[in-house]
């Protein structure tokens, strides 16, 4: 077990590492109780790749929200099935069904927290329950949330995250998936550069920011995976970000 001293320092020595040498660390820390998540987009690829490099048999968490296009399911499957990946579908805990069914269209618009809340938020809190590290392919790069994220971050329940590519940019992600001609998602030509649920998703122009097409207009630009509404565990410490009101 390492101490929070241990972690902030190697925290800052990771900043002068390569995302490589980070995948390797936590492998060799922290296997078999170790595992990834994604998304399953075309700026996902190349953490997937390094982790099929170093160790193929992570499991890879994805969290099956329901809402997702069906382009982004194909392409799971062919990435999961080509690359052998161990991939683990999470989805929302069954006591949520019928109220998720009642407001299946107006929940993501409505209230959008509520909505990855429970597609999201708590699917992954239970899926990690059970790991010591969870590697996640966030950037600095990608929203003033993030910008502020460490390389190594200890959740209170004493779980490691661990970003490798946190200092990567866009352009480092176009570069190595490039030099390692890896396969785009279905729909990033179509102009969908970073691509979520079908609700929350829109195509951008091609000189926005990446994740300007998610939640637009809605002021909303993170899920909560990466954020203070994860580390919350009781959905009544929540209650005050969701519009709608749930029992
Ligand atoms: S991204 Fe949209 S549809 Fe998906 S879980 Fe969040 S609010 Fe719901």
């Amino acid at each position: 077990m390492l101490s929070v001293q241990e972690i902030e320092r190697l925290s800052e020595e990771f900043e002068a590492k390569t995302p490589q040498e980070i995948i390797q660390w936590a492998v060799d820390t922290f296997w078999p109780e170790i595992a990834m998540s994604s998304s399953f987009q075309t700026q996902s690829m190349p953490l997937m790749n390094m982790v099929m490099r170093i160790k193929r048999g992570i499991p890879v968490f994805f969290l099956d929200t329901g809402y997702h296009f069906w382009e982004t399911l194909m392409f799971r499957e062919k990435i999961a099935s080509e690359w052998k990946f161990n991939v683990i579908d999470l989805y929302r805990d069954s006591r949520w069904d019928v109220f998720a069914k009642q407001n299946v269209r107006s929940l993501p618009l409505e209230d959008p927290n509520l909505c990855c809340y429970l597609h999201k938020v708590q699917p992954m809190q239970k899926a990690l329950k059970d790991i010591k590290a969870w590697i996640s392919g966030i950037r600095r790069d990608q929203t003033t949330v993030r910008a502020q994220a460490r390389i190594l971050e200890l959740q209170e329940n004493g779980l490691l995250k661990i970003n490798p590519l946190l200092n990567w940019t866009k352009g480092d992600i176009k570069k190595y998936a490039e030099e390692n001609s890896l396969p785009s998602h279905p729909l990033y030509e179509k102009g969908y550069k970073s691509v979520g649920c079908a609700p929350c998703t829109i195509a951008i122009g091609v000189n926005d920011d990446e994740r300007a097409g998610r939640w637009a207009g809605r002021g909303k630009v993170e899920c909560g995976l990466h954020t203070e509404m994860f580390r919350k565990k009781e959905i009544a410490d929540l209650k005050q970000e969701f519009r709608m009101d749930i029992k």
